[in-house]
């Protein structure tokens, strides 16, 4: 007898089916083995990673957790949450671990969105939200962006009775710009009570202390608003996998019936809790991007290009019309000489790239290379 096809689109999820699919950095290894190049020459320069490396006293924790390896982490992060705790000012409730930020923002729409909830956001910030309202079938409300920056007068004539979620980046992703503190904090003490606004904070660490918006009084005064932070940025464990949402314990509860039990392996969590310790690191490491970021400003000035200025470990620069295959073979011919940047098309600034501020080395190389490529 004649088995069925194999049509499993017909079992699936609609929201599964019509999710679309996040493109990451290009991995070195793919491009050493596309172009034939040797990996060890190449400069991954694609998804903000932190180029000095890890912290280093994240790195001995994670050493020392290996010994533990056979069994489970502690599924409810104890230690990583007090030790946030005693960082901020608030209380272990008031936080939730997830692997990465990433999945702590997915877990947050999956405890709070319904179908035909709607999700504000700005059209070119991350394409994480997009998915998040997707996947759980609510509707995503992308609001235009005039100069690159998110329009928060917009952003509120955006929201409407479905409205259920609101993500803002500052700095964001992928432009890099900021709106200030105080807008921010206007903008949600302004929202209706119905919505919840995640501030994804994932590069906020970039800034200084007294830029960012401080949203713990908020919290304390009942607006409803959820800080995300992740250690994959500034920290430098993007390999480990580890971020966090902070809120009202009420709703950081709803978002850890949505948790698997075990959901942050052990050495990130030991990572984590000793990362907050390396002061150091996260200083020098500002200071680093800072002046990595002026360098390859200028770097991209000399060269005649169009940059937006950004305040985050990254810059996005525009490929002029002039140039033959625009922005994408300027990525491919990049490639060739063993920089990867990241290409926007999917944000809608197909003559964008995005480079990742890397070491000061790093960033010659880069420049070095692109000057080549404009000039053939
Ligand atoms: C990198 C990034 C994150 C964090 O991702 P992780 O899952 O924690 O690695 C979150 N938001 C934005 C805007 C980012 O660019």
């Amino acid at each position: 007898m004649k088995r069925p096809e194999n049509d499993y689109a017909a079992l699936a999820n609609p929201a599964v089916l019509t999710q679309p699919t996040y493109e990451p950095g290009r991995p070195i290894e793919d491009v050493a083995r596309e172009f034939g190049l040797d990996p060890a020459g190449i400069i991954k320069l694609a998804s903000n990673e932190n180029a000095i490396g890890p912290s280093p006293l994240a790195k001995e924790a994670a050493s020392r957790a290996l010994d533990g390896l056979n069994y489970y982490p502690d599924g409810a992060s104890t230690v990583l949450r007090a030790r946030l705790a005693a960082h901020w000012g608030l209380r272990p409730s008031q936080f939730v671990i997830g692997n990465g930020s990433n999945e702590a923002m997915i877990l947050l729409a999956q405890a709070l969105l319904c179908p035909g909830d709607e999700v504000v956001f700005g059209a070119q910030a991350f394409v994480v939200y997009k998915l998040a309202a997707l996947l759980f079938g609510a509707k995503p409300v992308p609001v235009p962006m005039p100069s690159r920056t998110h329009d928060l007068a917009a952003m509120r004539a955006a929201i409407s009775e479905r409205t259920k979620l609101v993500f803002l980046a500052c700095p964001n992703n992928p432009t890099g710009t900021v709106n200030p503190a105080a807008e921010i904090l206007a903008f949600a003490r302004a929202l209706p009570s119905h919505v919840v606004l995640c501030l994804d904070e994932a590069y906020t660490e970039f800034l200084e202390e007294h830029e960012a918006a401080d949203i713990r009084p908020l919290i304390a005064e009942g607006v409803k608003i959820v800080g995300a932070r992740t250690f994959s940025k500034i920290y430098g464990l993007a390999g480990l996998r580890v971020g966090y949402l902070y809120a009202a314990e009420e709703l950081i509860a709803l978002v850890q019936r949505a948790r698997q039990p075990f959901n942050v392996n052990l050495p990130a969590q030991h990572a984590a809790a000793a990362a907050l310790d390396d002061v150091d690191f996260v200083r020098n490491t500002r200071a680093a991007n800072n002046a990595g970021l002026r360098q390859i400003e200028a770097g991209l000035r000399a060269l005649g290009l169009q940059y937006t200025p950004g305040r985050g470990n990254f810059t996005v620069f525009d490929i002029p019309a002039h140039v033959p295959g625009g922005a994408m073979s300027v990525f491919d011919a990049l490639q060739r000489r063993g920089v990867i940047v990241r290409p926007l098309a999917g944000y809608g600034m197909a003559e964008s790239l995005r480079v990742t501020i890397g070491t000061t080395a790093q960033n010659e190389r880069f420049l070095a290379a692109l000057k080549t490529v404009l000039d053939t």
